[in-house]
């Protein structure tokens, strides 16, 4: 009988074998012609279907998440309160973990090390990214950057892959249609739900050709650099990993303990099935039946608040993967040595506190957004396939932190509430 191997061991397996072939390509035949060729003509092109692919999803799929997640927050008469706490929570804490991020890449600088004309000969057999970029790199001005949020249209943003504009919108959109219940707004959201539903059958089927984008994309990119990448590539899972574990294991229990009045240790005991299921699965919406039991049997969360902060976070509250396409992006810009003035990290900050609520709660859901965010700052999107082949890990931590993060928001906002069996610190002495 022939045993099916896990999605995410072929992608390693594809990984090993791209960086592998094309180190050996690099030692033996650096500068061959042939090499050169294969390279150019075979892997460059398979693993740009690839990204290409992720790219046609995202307009579809960034609008309907952030006006689903909008409606399902604003709505104004039953959840007044609620959904005004729960949406001060998602921003203020999602801001908190994406400056996290940022700061630990500016202070490690993973990216840097190899020269930037290394990294830029990565763009020189892709004619099409190599003009895009140099016409992006010709300085946006920061005021630009910031008026540009607002499209003039909102057409032409999603034509030209403005996502700031497209995110803009959505929000307004949501906002309005979260207002205005009538019988159209229904139908037309209920639409909306279908585009989100098949968005996400659409990844589901393009991720099934990562392993061989990521054998494609990883040989491409070490026959030209060598082995050399690899160490590069290790510095940016460490540096990933330390910054979502300073958000797991400072921000959250300072929040459980200061804001939520519960011992952290016990949150983290009584939290731990849903913390597992998360890390196994790298998928809140597949995790979002055990969240919903943690925070009401076991963590004492009323049931209204629950379901509606762990149902709406588990694709609108993702601070792990927020925190993700932060690094990410820096990470990119480092390594191709594009440099991005404090304004664009604050827009890269902005985009990826939206791109937390855009991204779907599925495994490898924040890819699309990632890709778009590197292409608006001219940063060559072939870098993905870099961290394709270590993302299952990384995943796995971010989707823990995206549902610990829902977990921590139940508490703190259902803090005040006359229904809240959550056993805090006080309650245990008093
Ligand atoms: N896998 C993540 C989640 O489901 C989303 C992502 O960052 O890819 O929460």
């Amino acid at each position: 009988m022939k045993r099916k191997i896990p999605l995410h061991t072929q992608m390693l397996i594809g990984f090993v074998v791209g960086a592998v072939a094309g180190i050996l390509g690099n030692l033996f035949f650096g500068g061959a012609g042939w090499l050169e060729a294969l390279v150019n003509y075979v892997a460059q092109p398979i693993g740009q279907i690839f990204l290409r692919l992720l790219f046609m999803l995202v307009v579809p799929l960034v609008f309907s998440a952030l006006v689903l997640g909008v409606v399902e927050i604003g709505d104004p008469k039953s959840l007044g309160r609620i959904g005004g706490k729960t949406l001060g929570y998602v921003v203020v804490v999602t801001a908190l973990a994406v400056t996290i991020g940022l700061v630990t890449v500016n202070v490690l600088q993973p990216g840097r090390g190899l020269p930037p004309e290394v990294g830029n000969a990565i763009l020189a057999s892709s004619a099409e990214n190599a003009g895009a970029i140099a016409a992006k790199r010709e300085g946006v001005s920061g005021m630009d950057l910031l008026l540009n949020i607002v499209p003039r249209n909102p057409l032409a943003s999603a034509v030209n892959g403005d996502l700031i504009g497209v995110m803009f919108f959505a929000l307004m959109f949501g906002i309005a249609a979260a207002v205005l219940r009538t019988d159209g707004t229904r139908s037309f959201l209920g639409a909306v739900q279908g585009i989100y539903d098949i968005s996400l059958r659409l990844i589901d089927w393009i991720i099934l050709t990562a392993p061989y984008a990521v054998a494609a994309l990883l040989f491409a990119i070490t026959a030209k650099l060598g082995v050399d990448v690899l160490v590069q590539l290790a510095r940016f899972v460490g540096t990933a990993t330390l910054a979502l574990g300073i958000h797991f294991f400072v921000v959250f229990p300072l929040l459980v303990r200061l804001v939520g009045g519960m011992s952290p240790l016990e949150f983290f005991k009584r939290a731990e099935p849903a913390i597992l299921t998360a890390f196994s699965t790298s998928s809140s919406s597949a995790t979002l039946p055990t969240t919903l039991m943690v925070a009401e049997d076991r963590l004492g969360v009323p049931r209204r608040v629950g379901r509606f902060v762990c149902t709406l976070g588990a694709t609108a509250n993702m601070n792990g993967t927020a925190l993700f396409e932060g690094v990410t992006v820096l990470f990119l810009a480092q390594f191709f040595g594009v440099e991005l003035s404090l304004v664009q990290q604050i827009t890269v900050l902005l985009l990826c506190i939206l791109g937390g609520i855009g991204a779907a709660g599925v495994p490898g859901g924040s890819l699309p957004v990632i890709a778009m965010i590197l292409a608006m700052f001219g940063i060559p999107p072939e870098g993905i396939g870099l961290i394709l082949g270590v993302d299952r890990f990384l995943d796995m931590c971010r989707t823990t932190v995206n549902v610990t993060g829902d977990l921590v928001g139940a508490v703190v906002v259902s803090r005040g509430e006359p229904d809240a069996e959550v056993p805090t610190v006080e309650a245990a002495q008093g």
